[in-house]
């Protein structure tokens, strides 16, 4: 084959036949409003979860001997292009009028090595698809289509992180150790630490663009600040769902999420005027209603009273809605002891504990609490890590990150250290309640 390069006329020449796989992601709505390479122009987030997973499955493709692998954007208006390529902003969808021909493509694609025998992976919707088909059969190319089986967006996305995991690595596991696993509170950044972290919610609910979790994760569902600014929830459990499912597949690692509870505690108890054994009720509902809506998710029970009495009562509300606690496999979350004096939230963990509740995860557990129950627990979330990043104000000592309030190794060391700290935990066990 031979091809024109604009700009030669009358000049022909074999173009060189690209030796590896090309992978082609369709172009975005959502632009820049200014010229930027096409790998920085198109700003939505599907778009952007295309890009980084398919960048990652071709660096994969190359780590492991299949040849150069590269990635193509096949544009509405310019057709396909290579990711540095300067494009202006643009307003155009593939099924208008104006969009790139599949003569265009065709000439495009032998431009950038694409003839038979070629590799040709698309990520593209039924138009795009079409379209490129169309343009590479003329060069006896035949394209394999990776959404054949996807009905939508949601299971597109799936493929798409599927598709850029990294399978050689090893899951990672929480780590194994004396004290409690200790999740650091962080936001969106804290995926790239590679620690355990905790992330609300609130947090992530407006994320664009989703990262990928290098370290097990859990996900707090910010019951606290839904309750005291709204007094009551305004996030459906639907939405809910849907979101923590996207988070289990596109971020990857996630290892429990929290129900949509109703912290009993006085401030909140008194911010909605209903009674403890209400806010325990809606509770329960709402761990059976999230586990029967999503039996994949890992929804834990949230233990949550006025006083160590009413966590006791708790248990049994759970009982009543037919979920026994002292058989959770999953970790139970003890809820609301922020705000209490050390020795009231550790009574509470010292009687749970003696009921026979395992596996307990302190939310918000920190300092004198740690000391005293640490070792009851098995594992914490703790948000002291972003107010003292805060006060790190220097640059990164490990030559890791420019500031060392980001800086993955800190975060780790202080992690560690809160850890150690619950490890020393001298426990006057409670005599156990039941039997
Ligand atoms: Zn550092």
């Amino acid at each position: 084959m031979t091809t024109t390069p604009a700009g030669v006329p009358g000049v022909d020449y074999p173009a060189p036949l690209y030796p590896g796989i090309t992978y082609v992601i369709p172009c975005g709505g959502a632009k820049l409003d200014r010229a930027a390479p096409a790998a920085e122009l198109y700003i939505g987030s599907m778009f952007r979860h295309a890009l980084v997973n398919v960048e990652r499955l071709a660096a994969m493709d190359e780590d492991e001997g299949r040849g150069p692998a590269r990635v193509l954007i096949l544009s509405a208006l310019h057709g396909l292009v290579e990711l540095g390529t300067v494009l202006e902003p643009y307003d155009l969808r593939i099924d208008a009028p104006g969009s790139v021909t599949a003569e265009t493509l065709a000439a495009q694609a032998l431009d950038l090595g694409i003839d038979w025998g070629s590799a040709v992976y698309a990520f593209l919707p039924r138009a795009y698809l079409a379209r490129l088909d169309e343009a590479l059969r003329t060069l006896d190319v035949y394209v394999q289509d990776v959404y054949e089986a996807c009905r939508g967006n949601g299971d597109q996305r799936r493929v798409l992180s599927i598709a850029g995991t990294d399978h050689r690595a090893p899951a990672p596991v929480v780590p194994a150790g004396p004290g409690p696993v200790v999740w650091i509170g962080a936001d969106v950044n804290g995926f790239t630490w590679g620690v355990p972290i905790l992330v609300s919610y609130g947090r992530l609910r407006d994320v664009q663009t989703l990262p990928v979790a290098r370290a097990p994760w859990v996900l707090d569902s910010r019951g606290f600040n839904e309750i005291r600014e709204h007094g009551e929830w305004t996030i459906d459990p639907a939405a809910y769902v849907a979101d923590c499912r996207r988070y289990a597949a596109e971020i990857g690692h996630l290892q429990w999420v929290a129900p949509q509870d109703w912290p009993a505690g006085a401030a909140l108890l008194e911010r909605t005027g209903l009674t403890e054994a209400e806010h325990q009720a809606r509770t329960v509902a709402s761990v059976v209603q999230l586990r029967a809506m999503a039996p994949d998710l890992n929804v834990i029970a949230v233990v949550t009273g006025k006083d160590v009495a009413g966590y006791l009562r708790c248990i049994d509300a759970y009982a009543d809605a037919g979920i026994d606690l002292r058989a959770e496999r999953l970790p139970i979350g003890v809820g609301a002891l922020v705000g209490r004096a050390p020795a009231d939230a550790a009574a509470i963990v010292q009687v749970l504990h003696a009921a026979g509740l395992r596996n307990l995860h302190g939310f918000g557990v920190k300092g004198r609490v740690l000391d005293l129950v640490g070792d009851l627990l098995a594992s914490v979330d703790s948000a002291g890590w972003s107010d003292e990043a805060r006060r790190r104000t220097g640059a990164c000592p490990h030559g890791l990150v420019a500031w060392e309030r980001n800086c993955p190794r800190a975060a780790q060391e202080w992690g560690a250290g809160l850890r150690a700290r619950a490890a020393g935990a001298d426990v006057q066990e409670a005599l156990p309640l039941f039997g």
